[in-house]
């Protein structure tokens, strides 16, 4: 544990919150990728959720806490048990909703929801199902949703944009790669224009841009322990306007490939439709009722449309010569392309399939 958050350290910061009784302990809680997360115990009748975010990931903070406390409190009007179905903020004793540390910290503190579980791997398709229905649910609670939110995260899944970075990528060729990739530049290359042509959809507004999560992962569903059902979408840092599509696109990416994303074995790589249609139906189930015509017609598409970004963004990456994302090895980057092309390929095969589940589902 860094010096920064030594115990003492930890002890005044969560005492700058409004918090009913006295600190007794704070804990770091997990090994989250984004955050550092802790637990406080009080000898009052709460637990809370003590966090310093990432600056570094997230350029606006403040910005970030006004999205989080407006979704929240829209969600707590609509569900029975709102200290349980959605996160709530404490905020500090000066009333906004972070508290900043001498060393320029943020730091923020949410109620510690108890008798919760979560799942870090989508292993079957009774938790894909969950997982679905979770997400469904947190997009349809906000179907509603009018206020602003701001972008905390520029140029979020915007193609005309990512190929912009594309073609100054390709041009500047930093670590000399470009000239070896024939094949995987053709494949970029072969579906910009398809791409695109979605992406002008949401642009021009035939498809709506709502309330996304914008991190879909499994481990950021709270599943109450003793019904096993999801209960809460947290880790809610992501939220902005943007098209629902894109939450059900990218965790498709995630709990429907047979693999890891970056598995070196290609052959192990392709998508498992008996994921798929659980996700789908738990999602479906929840958000069936909000969607429209044209986000029906695209729901299919999603999924390649996310993974084709992630290719794009790990061979740019890798011609970029591994700026971006952590790399465990020289070729790592490239891996991560080849195995998502892969997925993409088996997603493209299975298209008429998908399209045929969820038409089946609405
Ligand atoms: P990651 O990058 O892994 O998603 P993160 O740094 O964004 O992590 P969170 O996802 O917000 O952090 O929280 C990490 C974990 O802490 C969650 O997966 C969950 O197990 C637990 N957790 C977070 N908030 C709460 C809460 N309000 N009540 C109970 N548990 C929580
Ligand atoms: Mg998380």
């Amino acid at each position: 544990m860094p010096s920064r958050n030594d115990a003492e350290t930890l002890r005044a910061i969560a005492g700058s919150f409004s918090l009913e009784g006295r600190v007794t302990g704070v804990e770091p809680l997990g090994d989250g990728f984004i955050n550092d997360t802790f637990i406080i115990t009080t000898d009052g009748p709460r637990r809370y959720i003590l966090q310093r975010k990432n600056g570094n990931v997230f350029q606006d903070i403040p910005a970030m806490m006004d999205n989080i406390a407006a979704v929240t409190r829209h969600i707590r009007k609509k569900v029975r048990d709102p200290l349980r179905e959605t996160l709530t903020l404490v905020p500090a004793n000066d009333g906004g909703y972070f508290h900043r540390s001498p060393d320029g910290g943020f730091w923020t503190v949410c109620l510690f929801i108890e008798d919760t579980v979560t799942f870090d791997v989508a292993g079957t398709p009774e938790l894909a199902f969950q997982g679905g229905a979770g997400i469904g649910r947190f997009q349809a609670l906000l179907s509603d949703f009018t206020l602003p939110l701001s972008d905390t995260i520029k140029g979020f899944h915007d193609m005309r944009w990512r190929f912009r970075q594309w073609d100054a990528s390709l041009r500047a060729d930093k670590a000399g790669r470009a000239g070896g990739l024939p094949e995987e530049i053709a494949f970029i290359e072969g579906r910009r224009q398809e791409m695109l042509d979605f992406w002008k959809l949401i642009e021009d507004g035939t498809i709506p841009k709502r309330v996304a999560h914008n991190d879909t992962k499994l481990s950021n569903i709270l599943f109450d322990r003793a019904s096993g059902r999801a209960l809460c979408a947290i880790d809610l840092d992501t939220v902005m306007r943007g098209t629902v599509l894109s939450d059900v696109g990218d965790a498709i990416r995630s709990y429907a490939n047979n693999t890891a994303e970056d598995d070196p074995d290609y052959s192990r790589v392709w998508l498992r439709l008996d994921m798929y249609e659980a996700y789908m139906r738990g999602y479906l189930r929840e958000a069936g009722g909000f969607l429209d015509e044209a986000e029906k017609r695209w729901m299919a598409f999603a999924p390649l449309y996310i993974t084709f970004e992630q290719v794009l963004r790990f061979l740019m990456d890798h011609i970029d010569g591994d700026s971006y994302y952590k790399t465990k090895y020289p070729e790592h980057n490239l891996v991560r392309t080849r195995s998502q092309m892969a997925l993409l390929r088996s997603m493209e095969d299975s298209y008429p399939q998908m399209q045929e589940i969820v038409a089946g589902l609405l």
